[in-house]
């Protein structure tokens, strides 16, 4: 088994750092390599995703990734900002599933801008097809109105559009997971207005045929929006398109209080995968010490689940975060009064500790 490692910019070389220091005490027998990706790919070799690192991944079982991305390199030309290497990894690698779990720890309920009781004890799991949708549909561009209230005037347009296999695949991952959780999945759409969200919840509802052990809901985006904040214990989990995904999956973050404790993964078909904290690289810190690597230590945990197969390390890892927290431990972003606020490298190493 070989994990890329990328660690980006920003906090991303201090966060990984933690994250690989967790994998090699698990002894387990796996080969890690390094490689430069985003802005630092980008000062170094001139592309933010060069050709041997993207080789590296495509090699790669996992990629554990940082972040990427900096102020200083808003003025590049947009194929040359940091931000491309992700699109790059997705787009080379198939990745077409992004898993944004949003856990509420208990010792963490405060830290949520919801009242506790609504999220403690919250577990839900948000899946988002990552490579279609308006974000990609073709054609896109500028132009003047061909027609309209404002004919002949410049406009900009992009094209919403998802295929068949598109679905059944999302739609067969989300069933997948939630027959490993509380066997619930709610399907976001907007049937009501969009012509290729009817199609989605229609091949949803197919798709659902075989999978009669799992319970399955509609839900228009907006109303999940609300839910999400009104009663979001009462989801499991939720399965949408690429654009609500993305804005969906942020919000149920912010529910949980700390964007530097939520992990991610992005899942191609052969379960190759790229595991990254939900947050970015976080320049107002970077090089302070004092980020939470906890996001990139448990995207190491689902590295070991879902790529290589190895539950009982992810369980440990898992097990021992919430054993730091019991303790009191808390980097400046999760801190509050009666705990102990400690820095990136101390919190990974009672990681470590935590493992037995
Ligand atoms: P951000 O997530 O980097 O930071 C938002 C806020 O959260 C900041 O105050 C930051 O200090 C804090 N924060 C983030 N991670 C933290 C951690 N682990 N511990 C403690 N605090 C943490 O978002 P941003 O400021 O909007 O973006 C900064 C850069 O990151 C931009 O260049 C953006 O494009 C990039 N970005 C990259 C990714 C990615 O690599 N996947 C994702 C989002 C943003």
């Amino acid at each position: 088994m070989k994990i890329a490692i990328l660690p980006g910019d920003g906090i991303g070389a201090e966060i990984v750092a933690e994250a690989v220091k967790v994998l090699k005490a698990l002894d387990l027998k796996f080969e890690m390599e390094q490689a430069d990706v985003g802005g630092t790919a980008y000062d170094r070799h001139g592309h933010p995703l060069p050709e041997a690192t993207l080789k590296l991944a495509q090699q790669a079982d996992a990629v554990l990734f940082g972040a990427v991305g900096d102020w200083k390199y808003d003025k590049l030309e947009r194929q040359f900002r940091p931000e491309q290497a992700i699109l790059g990894l997705r787009k080379h690698l198939g990745l077409f599933a992004n898993f944004r779990p949003a856990i509420c720890y208990e010792q963490l309920t405060h830290a949520s801008s919801l009242k506790p009781e609504l999220v403690a004890g919250l577990d839900i799991l948000i899946i988002r097809e990552l490579t279609g949708d308006i974000y990609f549909g073709q054609p896109r561009g500028r132009r003047d109105a061909p027609d309209g209230a404002f004919a002949g005037q410049p406009e900009a347009f992009d094209t919403m559009r998802y295929t068949r296999p598109e679905v059944e695949r999302i739609a067969r991952v989300a069933f997948e997971a939630a027959r490993q959780r509380g066997k619930r999945v709610t399907s976001v759409d907007k049937a009501n207005v969009l012509e290729t969200f009817q199609f989605w919840k229609d091949v949803v509802t197919e798709v659902h045929q075989d999978y009669p052990d799992v319970q399955l809901d509609h839900m228009y985006v907006d109303n999940a929006a609300m839910q999400l904040v009104k009663e979001p214990k009462k989801f499991d989990v939720l399965v949408t398109g690429n654009m609500f995904g993305d804005i969906l999956s942020d919000e149920a973050a912010m529910l949980t209080g700390s964007i530097g404790m939520l992990p991610s993964a992005s899942l191609n078909d052969k379960k190759q995968g790229l595991y990254e904290p939900s947050h970015g690289s976080a320049p107002d810190i970077a090089g302070k010490g004092i980020a939470n690597p906890l996001a990139t230590i448990l995207s190491a945990a689902m590295m070991l689940r879902f790529s290589l197969a190895q539950p009982k390390a992810a369980d440990r890892i898992e097990s021992a975060v919430k054993k730091v927290l019991a303790q009191g431990l808390r980097t400046p972003d999760i801190y509050s009064a009666g705990t102990t606020k400690v820095g990136t490298r101390e919190m990974g190493d009672a990681v470590l500790k935590a493992l037995g």
